[in-house]
């Protein structure tokens, strides 16, 4: 059975390790592309990988022939697909994740911020076994929890502590662009870059796993080397943990094939750098916007959206230059203190409360410029 792989957010990090694997995989077929605004590679990938439809969210010009734009893309490039790899950065890839959910089409998700600000709403679709995790983390949970009769006593995601980790503290909240941006173990788009070293990322995927994982308790340890993928532990005494590469190659992969049997080896095979596998507390000195965003998510409703337009808007503005990157916990906390929370009970509530986070997250930043 041909499988038909709509990819949105082609042109980033995951969608074009994904037009990869699709491309290396026979049972794998590409249905549709679609990027935010980078038209030239988007082109490229249309022309190599000849998809049925090819669209662009944001495009600075006149669309060429063939790609199309506009407010119904996202249906367009949907419609007809098997699965859909929602890799869209930010909370705009909650419309997307809810049209699945509407069509009860499989979504493999890289898009965490889904389920941050709308997991509400996805629910009853992860419920329905409609969501396969991509985030590597979540993958390696999920693939832990596959047929494990056991009970479950509790998740440890494992974190690497990112690019901020080597830094001293007291250096810490003057630090530059290109430090923070100099990830040591995975290679990935910028904001995620930046969110791996304030450790809300981290925090999101804590969320995140409340969510998929149906309520199990979620704990962090941080593992600098990034072999071992998180842990489940059980009530037996045991421990079950994916090891590997950071390469996020396997969880698309095995997110796309699911459950499929088939195998094209695509990452690397090679030998395993064993080294020193450390784990430690995660230091919360070292990392304060990540008790704030935990507590966002203890707190529910639409708070993990608030945070989550704070921490885009901070995040873009700090890659701006246009504040410190321990200004970046400032504007979160602050637009959470200030945001009037309502129960999430459809789209438009969780857009009101983005809409109206980023504007009270602008206005912060103006200040702390
Ligand atoms: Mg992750």
């Amino acid at each position: 059975m041909i499988r038909k792989v709509a990819v949105l957010g082609s042109t980033g990090s995951i969608g074009t390790q994904a037009l990869e694997i699709i491309h290396a995989c026979p049972e794998l077929e590409l249905h549709s592309l679609l990027c935010n605004r980078n038209l030239d590679l988007l082109l490229k990938q249309k022309e190599q990988y000849a998809p049925l439809v090819t669209a662009i969210a944001s495009p600075r010009g006149e669309c060429p022939d063939g790609v199309i734009t506009g407010p119904e893309i996202l249906q367009k490039v949907i419609d007809g697909a098997d699965t859909v790899l929602n890799a869209i950065v930010g909370s705009a890839g909650l419309r997307a994740s809810l049209i699945c959910r509407d069509r009860g089409i499989t979504l493999a998700l890289a898009n965490k911020e889904s389920l941050v600000v709308g997991g509400e709403l996805l629910r009853d679709h992860i419920s329905a076994g409609g969501i396969i995790p991509v985030d590597s983390e979540h993958s390696t949970i999920f693939r832990c929890l596959h047929r494990e009769p056991r009970p479950v006593r509790s998740i440890v995601l494992t974190a690497s502590g990112g690019s901020a980790r080597d830094i001293p503290v007291e250096k810490l909240q003057t630090a530059g662009v290109d430090d923070i941006l100099n990830h040591p173990t995975w290679d990935m788009g910028a904001r995620i870059t930046v969110d791996s070293a304030t450790m809300v990322n981290k925090a999101f995927e804590v969320i995140e796993a409340r969510w998929l994982f149906g309520g199990i308790q979620v704990d962090v340890v941080v593992h600098p080397q990034s072999i071992v993928h998180s842990f489940v532990r059980l009530e037996d005494g045991s421990w079950k943990a994916l090891l590997g590469k950071p390469d996020m190659k396997v969880p698309v992969q095995y997110a796309l094939q699911y459950p499929g049997r088939e195998l094209e080896l695509i990452s690397d095979d090679g030998p395993l750098d064993w080294g020193t596998l450390e784990f430690s507390e995660l230091d919360g000195r070292r990392y304060p916007a990540f008790d704030i965003v935990m507590r966002a998510g203890q707190d529910g409703k639409t708070f993990p959206a608030a945070a989550n337009a704070a921490d885009e808007v901070a995040v873009a503005a700090f890659l701006a230059g246009k504040i410190s990157f321990g200004d970046i916990a400032v504007v979160i906390e602050e637009v959470l203190t200030g945001h009037e929370a309502l129960e999430i009970s459809d789209h438009e509530t969780v857009m009101e409360a983005d809409r109206e986070s980023r504007i009270d997250a602008e206005r912060i930043v103006r200040r702390l410029c």
